[in-house]
């Protein structure tokens, strides 16, 4: 068992994963000349009602047909079902639930101060469902890029990865001119970015990098920090040609009436983690309230310049309620002792905040949650796009796991859950420019695809690799669910043989370093 493990870790240290999957390995297999589906309850990304059964054509990694076969409850007539042609290959899902791949607009590919590496974080994602990623900002474009690349020719086990670039990443020295801007945007482009990341920067600079961003036909992507947003909030970008904001702030900054700043105490430093994560959970009281006048017109310039929010409800979770967070079951199998260790509170790692936090910043920032929520959620009724997004690997957010909380937010704050996966479906393709590819299950679309045994719009748990809680007819606790299969590129990713692969390299590490998840504090 021990030399297993070890042979396996030394795979992936050198880069030879068993990845493009032949017949017979157990976590990936395909693509085929031909792949067929059957018996599926379709859960499409277009708002549509679930329709089953239906058996679903590839052909490479193509869908060549969505055929419904039947009715619920009646026998389904063979002569109606799509045929198997030689060396094709059926998958019986009969009675299973089949969504679009998500699409995560806010994936992190770990990094180096978590100690998280990119076969982690993508078989986590994987394992979830998550077949594309939009990385806003990693270790660099072209590491992005060699990663995106590879993934591209199913080298790796990775979902579909769209980079945008830091801004100023790279520079040799700080772009402080809008020429500056302009050549980084450019240069960025010649590269082969998908896009750019933007954490705000005097407004001439965020101008003239967005103008010449837009001219090139790249989207953005921007965390507006408190550093410059009393000058350049959410509608100056958005104006500015700003695709999509990520979590956010500086959307109250738009909103506010009766200040130009938000409230902060007169000893605020941002460089204090808890000063600037509790200040920042009063922050939405400060702007104007629902659906007052200027409230209204703020989101009815934002609808009209169809921008996108990209909210990441999740990853402030824990502001909200720390202990789910930090004990969250899945912590045990599945977060590496690197990234447990970044989580605890510090006063160097970002989003480690937690110096003394307590019952007052807590219901602070319930009261936060209720405002945004009510804005994202009117965003979407007023025919805005709202896309799922995790930004996991910070703040006790798990890759994959994180992603499926952002979507049981994204009910909270008053989505249907058909809403829920067309949010993390088709709105994502649409923000990303691929809606012709992905985002729905439609003829000539790639197969991407989310397969799971129980009804996810009855219990979004059931997507959790650990499952949702179920007590049988018989008195006995189960666990149902998880994701059963990932399918990318007409490639059938095993979702839970992921996940064992996972818990390996994690035993690996704990077996290594002698190491055992503590709560913070708590020495033995
Ligand atoms: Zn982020």
């Amino acid at each position: 068992m021990r030399k297993s493990i070890a042979l396996f870790i030394a795979l992936l240290i050198s880069g030879y994963l068993p990845t493009v999957a032949q017949e017979g390995q157990p976590t990936a297999q395909g693509p085929f000349a031909q792949l067929i589906i059957r018996g599926v309850t379709l859960i499409n990304g277009n708002g549509a009602p679930p329709q089953g059964p239906v058996d679903i054509v590839v052909e490479n990694n193509r869908i060549s047909r969505v055929q419904v076969v039947g009715y619920p409850g009646v026998a389904i007539d063979p002569g109606r079902r799509p045929k198997l042609k030689a060396g094709g290959r059926e998958l019986d899902a009969t009675g299973m639930y089949l969504m679009p791949g998500f699409v995560d607009m806010h994936g992190h590919i770990g990094g180096k101060a978590q100690g998280a590496e990119p076969d982690y974080v993508f078989r986590l994602w994987m394992a979830h469902g998550v077949t594309t990623v939009r990385e806003p900002s990693g270790r660099g474009v072209d590491f992005t890029l060699d990663l995106k690349k590879k993934s591209a020719r199913n080298e790796i086990v990775a979902p579909r990865i769209f980079a945008y670039t830091g801004f100023g990443q790279g520079s040799k020295a700080p772009i402080s001119t809008p020429e500056q801007a302009r050549e980084w945007v450019r240069e960025n482009a010649r590269k082969g970015a998908d896009g750019v990341k933007f954490f705000g920067a005097p407004p001439e600079i965020m101008a003239a990098a967005l103008d010449e961003n837009k001219k090139l036909g790249l989207r953005s992507a921007c965390h507006h920090a408190q550093l410059n947003v009393a000058r350049w909030n959410v509608l100056h970008s958005a104006r500015a040609g700003l695709t999509s904001m990520e979590h956010w702030y500086g959307l109250p900054e738009a909103l506010f009436e009766d200040r130009t700043v938000q409230d902060y105490p007169l000893d605020y430093n941002y460089n204090n983690e808890q000063h600037r994560f509790e200040e920042a959970g009063k922050l939405w009281k400060q702007a104007a309230k629902p659906y007052t006048e200027h409230w209204n017109k703020v989101m009815d310039e934002l609808l009209a310049l169809d921008f996108t929010l990209d909210p990441t409800l999740n990853i402030y979770e824990a502001s909200r309620d720390l202990h789910r967070a930090r004990r969250a079951e899945w912590h045990e199998k599945y977060t590496l002792p690197s990234l447990w260790d970044f989580y605890q509170p510090s006063k160097i790692s970002h989003g480690s905040y937690w110096h003394y936090w307590g019952t007052e910043q807590e219901v602070a920032w319930k009261e936060n949650y209720e405002l945004w929520m009510t804005f994202v959620n009117e965003y979407k009724n007023r025919g805005g796009r709202v896309t799922t997004g995790s930004d996991s690997g910070f703040i006790f957010q798990l890759y994959g796991f994180a992603y499926i909380r952002e979507m049981e937010l994204l009910r909270e704050a008053g989505f249907h859950p058909l809403e829920i996966i067309k949010a993390a479906t088709l709105n994502g393709a649409e923000a990303l420019g691929i809606a012709d590819q992905i985002g729905t299950v439609t003829e000539g679309k790639l197969a991407d695809f989310v397969i799971v045994e129980e009804n996810p719009l009855q219990n979004l748990k059931v997507l959790y690799g650990t499952g949702a809680i179920k007590l049988t007819e018989d008195n006995e606790v189960v666990r149902v669910g998880g994701v059963r299969y990932t399918i990318k590129d007409g490639i059938i990713y095993d979702a839970k043989a992921l996940l064992r692969e996972v818990e390996t390299m994690v035993d690996a590490e704990k077996q290594r370093l002698d190491y055992q998840i503590r709560q913070p504090g708590i020495k033995q």
